[in-house]
């Protein structure tokens, strides 16, 4: 796995890459299209784990 792609479609980051904290790290994609995709895997992510620390009883 190469260092200078988008996290999102693996296209090569060049100057217009974007920086998203996702879980306390922080991933490079190659724009905003691709970041939005990210934070929403990342709510969507968030979401299934909060309910499987309630589905308890
Ligand atoms: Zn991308």
């Amino acid at each position: 796995m190469k260092d200078n792609t988008c996290a999102v479609c693996d296209c090569e980051l060049d100057d217009t890459r974007i920086a998203v904290k996702i879980g306390g790290k922080t991933v490079e994609v190659c724009c905003e299209e691709c970041a939005t995709v990210l934070r929403e895997a990342e709510a969507a992510a968030r979401a299934v784990a909060a309910t499987a620390a309630h589905s308890g009883h």
